[in-house]
């Protein structure tokens, strides 16, 4: 996604890309199949002290929504510190802020480039909604939403009756509820698609892309960057962007960068809803346990859970029978007409960063630039932050403060 959106980015204002990616098609690692929720709402980083406490009690046990692998505390040790250290209640307030400015230029801008280009990603303009079995977890959720964002028009708290309402498909788990909350300034779509528009949109305007090309290794020369090395040439070139997600890191330790960014791996189950009943037609989001059920054109797709697990790909039963019985909790009706195992499943590895901020813009080597680190939010994030990189790789001043986001905190 942030490759995509930053050669697009960099494309239409003038530069010459290519765009090399090691995979046979673009977007097919974490941009695939996640939630598609463009949710500047969602803007709050994931160290809070619940989420800190959640991802402890979860350590070694495959059947929280929150695991910690044990073999992998030893390489989380020094970002966890980090991740730790910006909890409190300043930097929580301070980082959420940050990420809400940045979601709202980046959705603003989602939107602008899809009516010039006049495309089309299974998008919806319905809001996210946010659901609460508990008057006191939707108590803090509405304080908290209070103390950080001061502009809270596009939000609307709704009792149960007017949940119903605006979601008949919550009508058989109506008395369970204790009402909820509605994002109107959230936009929903299939982060796939979008991808797929951005690469034609980039090879139209004459941007090149390699697929099945691996990067080995980034060239150095006396602090200055003189190109990549991928496994079939060496490849020359003044400025090299590093938008290799959860991969980053690797790359960047290799030239003696330490980017504090870790895998966070979630999964999620697609199922095709056409000719069903009771398919609900907005996007939910249940924030306590960070899962979202999307609908889009005639499919729906329950994402969430979170792992501290490396790179691993195999797929735990468990956190799929999460996800069912997620599924089976919100929308019983739909859930019943669906075959248990019809699902598609898919996990990606959220590029997460110590402090819930990316990482955007030159680092200490001369023309090596990063755009990654946007977590839970590469989606939502995505035009705002290859905006910024643009504008920092052309001395451009830029429409929001740059500062909060820059790579040069810590590269
Ligand atoms: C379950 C789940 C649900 C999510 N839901 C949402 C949501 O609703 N809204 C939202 O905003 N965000 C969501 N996210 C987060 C979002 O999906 C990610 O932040 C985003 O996809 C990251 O994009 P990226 O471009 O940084 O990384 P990626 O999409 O992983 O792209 C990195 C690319 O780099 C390539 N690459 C890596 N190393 C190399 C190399 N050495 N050489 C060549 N190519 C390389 C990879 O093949 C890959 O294509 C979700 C994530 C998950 C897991």
């Amino acid at each position: 996604m942030q490759g995509l959106a930053t050669a697009n980015a960099l494309i239409e204002r003038g530069e010459e890309i290519l765009l090399l990616e090691r995979d046979s098609d673009v977007a097919t690692s974490t941009s695939f199949a996640n939630a598609g929720m463009m949710t500047p709402s969602q803007s709050s980083p994931w160290n809070s002290p619940s989420d800190i406490a959640q991802i402890l009690a979860g350590i070694g046990k495959v059947d929280s929504p929150m695991l910690m692998k044990v073999d992998q505390i030893p390489s989380l040790f020094f970002w966890g510190l980090k991740f730790i250290r910006n909890s409190t209640p300043k930097r929580f307030k301070e980082i959420s802020r940050n990420l809400f400015e940045l979601a709202n230029y980046s959705k603003n801008l989602t939107v602008e480039f899809r009516k010039r280009n006049n495309v089309t990603y299974d998008e919806s303009e319905k809001g996210t909604l946010k659901i609460y079995r508990n008057s006191e977890s939707m108590n803090k959720s509405i304080s908290q939403q209070e103390k950080i964002f001061s502009n809270l028009d596009a939000v609307k708290i709704i009792n149960k009756e007017e949940l119903v309402e605006l979601e008949p498909q919550l009508k058989e788990i109506q008395t369970e509820l204790s009402g909820g909350l509605l994002f109107s300034n959230d936009e929903v779509g299939d982060a796939y698609k979008f991808c797929k528009i951005l690469e034609e949109r980039i090879r139209n305007n004459g941007g090149r892309i390699l697929t099945k090309t691996n990067i080995n290794k980034i060239l150095i020369n006396k602090g200055h960057v003189k190109g990549i090395v991928t496994e079939r040439a060496i490849l020359e070139a003044e400025r090299v962007v590093i938008c290799s997600g959860s991969w980053s890191r690797e790359l960047l330790k290799k030239v003696g960068l330490n980017l504090p960014v870790r895998p966070v791996k979630g999964y999620s189950l697609t199922f095709d809803t056409t000719g069903l009943n009771n398919v609900p037609n907005i996007s939910l989001v249940d924030e306590s346990i960070h899962t979202a059920v999307t609908s889009f054109q005639n499919r729906i797709r329950v994402a969430g859970t979170a792992e501290f697990a490396g790179y691993d790909d195999a797929i735990h039963p468990k956190r799929i029978d999460y996800l069912y019985r997620m599924l089976e909790n919100i929308y019983p009706s739909l859930y019943r007409q669906l075959e248990e195992g019809e699902g598609k499943i898919w996990h990606g590895f959220r590029p997460m960063s110590a402090d819930g901020l990316p990482f955007i813009g030159n680092t200490k080597i001369e023309g090596l630039f990063v755009n990654c680190g946007q977590g839970h939010l590469g989606w939502t994030l995505a035009m705002g932050s290859a905006a910024l990189l643009a504008d920092q790789l052309q001395f451009k001043d830029s429409e929001i403060d740059k500062n909060p986001y820059l790579a040069s905190r810590s590269l």
